[in-house]
């Protein structure tokens, strides 16, 4: 992030507080993080702060505009603070890795539909899925050793239950 978190969140109107800061560095260094993953960060750096504390920042940071929240189908929400581009993702069915995708076709922010039906449209939101190259590996050498036995189930893998707040 090229700016001060802390001006940032000043130059919105929001107050300066550690729990934002923390937050926000911890999306920043890592994106498409979970609520939870945000929250152990936090607290090796804090201490103590409720994942409810965490969620309440998320939301507080997403109003300012300064975090994304990402909510992809079977799997909890991810943040990341990539705000100003309406970039994409591609999401790996088997272990949920997520990773930035620029605009499909065109100049971001691909936000001109063909026929916008008279709405004012302000995101597009896209998300890939397939395998990572991981995943991949891991599957080409199963089926090499079990003919295949590996089973398919789209859009459901993730190792975690969704987490809401
Ligand atoms: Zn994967
Ligand atoms: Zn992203």
């Amino acid at each position: 992030m090229p700016d001060d978190p802390a001006d940032l969140l000043r130059q919105r109107g929001y107050r300066v507080t550690g729990q934002r800061l923390a937050v926000l560095r911890a999306v920043s260094r890592e994106p498409h993080m979970t609520a939870d993953a945000v929250a152990k960060t936090v607290r090796a750096e804090l201490g103590a702060i409720s994942l409810q504390a965490v969620y309440d920042v998320l939301g507080v940071l997403g109003d300012a505009g300064l975090v994304r929240r990402i909510q992809p189908a079977g799997s909890a929400a991810r943040f990341e603070a990539r705000v100003s581009d309406n970039h994409h993702h591609v999401i790996c069915r088997v272990c949920g890795r997520t990773a930035d995708v620029d605009c499909s076709v065109g100049s971001a922010p691909c936000l001109t539909a063909v026929d916008d039906m008279g709405y004012e449209i302000d995101e597009a939101e896209v998300i890939y899925w397939g395998r990572c190259p991981e995943c991949r590996a891991t599957a080409s050498q199963l089926k090499g050793g079990q003919h295949g036995r590996r089973e398919h189930v789209p859009g459901r893998a993730f190792d975690r239950a969704p987490v809401e707040p």
